[in-house]
C-alpha cells in the first residue's frame, strides 16, 4: 500500500468533464457492441449471462481472446486486466491447458463415477493448499454454501457471521449486507443486518473487517448459536483491502475460543495471493477454504475443502454433497494444466510486473499529487481514489466513486480492460510482460494528465 505525503484535490468539474468526453468518445467506438447488445436483450435479461457483466448504456462484446488480449466485435484489440475476475490468471488459450483439456476430450466429457483424474486433481489442490481433503464443485456459490453447511454439520448451530460489505456468491446468506445501502446500516461499530427483499437467509451477524473487538461482541452475545465466520483472508470485492496486522491471528483465536468453524473464502485470492493461496502466505489457517477462479485455467470449477475433522461429515453422510457435474475430466485437466503452469518461480515473475506496475503509477499519484493510492496482493493491484488507508466498507464506501469511474472509462476507450464494477481489481497474468505493464502504467498517466488539463 503506497499512500502519498501530499495531495490536491481534482476538481470536480474537471472529472465531470472527462466523464462526459469518455461517454461521447465510448459510444462512437462501439457501434457493434450497441448492435450486439440490443439483439442480446431479446434472449437474454439485462443481455448478459450474469447481472455483473451489464453497465449502462451497454457493455463491449467480446468474440475471441488469446494470451493477454481480447478482440471485441468492432474489431479492437484490448489488453485484458480484467482476465475473468482471475480465473483468466494463466491467460486465455494457454497452451499447457489446451495441450491437457484436448487430451481430456479424447477419453470423454462427463463419467459420474470415480476417475483417476479427478483423485489427481484433488491430491495437487491438497498439495498446494495445505488442506487434508477437498471436494470439486462448479461455482464459487456452491462451494460457499456446501462449506457453510459443512460448519452446521460439525457444530450443530446454524448461525453465520460475514464481513460488512463482503462478497462471497449468491445463496441467500450471502446476499446478506454484500453491498449494503450506507444509510440503511446504523453504527459503524455494530452494524444492522441488511436483508434485501426476497432474500430469506436464516440467523445472520455482520461484523466490520478488521475489527477484533465487534467480532468478539458478536461471539459473546451469539456464539451458542454461531456454526462459521466466512470471509475473504484480503477482501478483493472492494478494491483490495488488506488485514491489519494481527487480525487474522485474533480471528483464529476467537473462533477456536468459541468453537466457531473459521472460512477463508479463496475464491478470489487462491492462486493469485501466490503459489499457496493466501491463507498460507498469510500465516493463519482457516478450518475450510473455498476456492475457485484461478484454480482451474478457466474451466468451470470451483472447490470447498479443509481440515479433515470437517470433511469427515461429508464422508459420514450429515452433509451430502451432490453435483452432476462436479470434476469434470476438462476441469481436472485444468487443475492438472494449471499445477504444471504456476510453478513458485512463474506466479513471482508475474507478482514482481505488477509491483512495478503499482511503484511507477504510485509515481505518478505523487507527481500529480493525486488524492488517490495503490494497493497491491500478488498478481492484483488497485488504485483507490482515496488519500486514506481503506481497512473497511464504510472506508471503502467515502472513496471517491466518479473519479475511479472516469478512469476506468479512460482506460477502456483507450483499448484496456479492467472489470467494470469499480470493486475489482487488475490482475497480471502468466502472459502479461512488460508492454502490457508499460500500457497500463502510461495510459495512467495519460489519465493523471487530463484531470490535471
Ligand atoms: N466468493 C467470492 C469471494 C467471490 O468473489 C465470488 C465471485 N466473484 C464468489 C464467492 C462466487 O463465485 P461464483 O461467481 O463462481 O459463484
Amino acid at each position: 500500500r503506497h499512500i502519498p505525503a501530499t495531495s490536491k484535490p481534482v476538481s470536480p468539474e474537471r472529472v465531470a468533464q472527462v466523464l462526459a468526453d469518455e461517454w461521447k468518445l465510448f459510444t462512437k467506438n462501439t457501434k457493434a457492441s450497441e448492435a450486439e447488445s440490443k439483439r442480446a436483450f431479446e434472449s437474454l435479461p439485462l443481455g448478459v449471462t450474469s447481472s455483473f457483466q451489464h453497465w449502462d448504456p451497454y457493455p463491449i462484446s467480446i468474440v475471441s481472446a488469446k494470451g493477454a488480449w481480447m478482440t471485441d466485435v468492432d474489431g479492437r484489440q484490448l489488453l485484458d486486466l480484467s482476465m475473468g475476475f482471475g480465473a483468466m490468471l494463466a491467460s486465455h488459450l494457454n497452451p499447457v491447458i489446451v495441450e491437457e483439456v484436448k487430451k481430456a476430450l479424447e477419453s470423454g466429457t462427463l463419467f459420474v463415477t470415480p476417475s483417476p483424474i479427478s483423485t489427481d486433481a484433488a491430491e495437487r489442490i491438497c498439495r498446494r493448499f495445505g488442506i487434508d481433503q477437498v471436494r470439486f464443485t462448479n461455482s464459487g456459490t456452491e462451494s460457499t454454501m456446501y462449506a457453510v453447511r459443512t460448519a452446521r454439520a460439525a457444530t450443530d448451530k446454524n448461525a453465520i457471521v460475514k464481513i460488512e460489505g463482503g462478497y462471497h456468491g449468491s445463496y441467500d446468506p450471502f446476499v446478506v449486507s454484500s453491498k449494503p445501502p450506507i444509510d440503511k446500516i446504523g453504527d459503524a461499530e455494530d452494524p444492522i443486518v441488511y436483508v434485501p427483499d426476497g432474500i430469506v437467509p436464516g440467523e445472520m451477524y455482520v461484523v466490520p473487517y478488521n475489527n477484533a473487538d465487534s467480532l468478539e461482541r458478536t461471539f459473546k452475545k451469539h456464539g451458542s448459536s454461531i456454526a462459521c465466520f466466512i470471509l475473504e483472508p484480503v477482501l478483493e470485492n472492494l478494491g483490495i483491502i488488506l488485514p491489519d496486522e494481527g487480525y487474522l491471528e485474533r480471528v483464529r483465536e476467537l473462533c477456536d475460543e468459541y468453537n466457531v468453524v473459521l472460512i477463508f473464502d479463496e475464491v478470489k485470492t487462491g492462486l493469485t495471493a501466490g503459489h499457496q493461496g493466501a491463507a498460507q502466505r498469510l500465516g493463519v489457517t482457516p478450518d475450510l477454504i473455498t476456492l475457485a477462479k484461478s484454480i482451474g485455467g478457466g474451466l468451470t470449477l470451483a472447490a470447498f475443502g479443509g481440515k479433515k475433522k470437517y470433511m469427515d461429515f461429508v464422508t459420514n453422510g450429515k452433509m451430502a454433497h451432490f453435483g452432476t457435474f462436479n470434476g469434470t475430466p476438462l476441469a481436472m485437466a485444468g487443475v492438472r494444466a494449471i499445477d504444471r503452469l504456476c510453478s513458485d518461480q512463474a506466479l513471482a515473475d508475474a507478482e514482481a510486473l505488477n509491483q512495478q506496475a503499482l511503484d511507477r503509477i504510485s509515481e505518478i499519484i505523487d507527481e500529480y499529487q493525486l488524492p488517490a493510492h495503490t494497493v497491491g496482493f500478488g498478481v492484483k493491484g488497485c488504485v483507490t481514489w482515496s488519500t486514506q488507508p481503506v481497512r473497511n466498507y464504510r472506508d471503502y464506501k467515502a472513496t471517491d466513486f466518479t473519479v475511479a469511474e472516469a478512469h476506468w472509462l479512460f482506460a477502456l476507450n483507450r483499448g484496456i480492460i479492467t472489470p467494470p464494477g469499480l470493486d475489482e481489481q487488475w490482475l497480471i497474468s502468466l502472459a502479461h510482460g512488460q508492454t502490457e505493464i508499460d500500457l497500463l502504467v502510461e495510459d495512467f498517466r495519460d489519465f493523471a494528465k487530463a484531470l490535471r488539463a
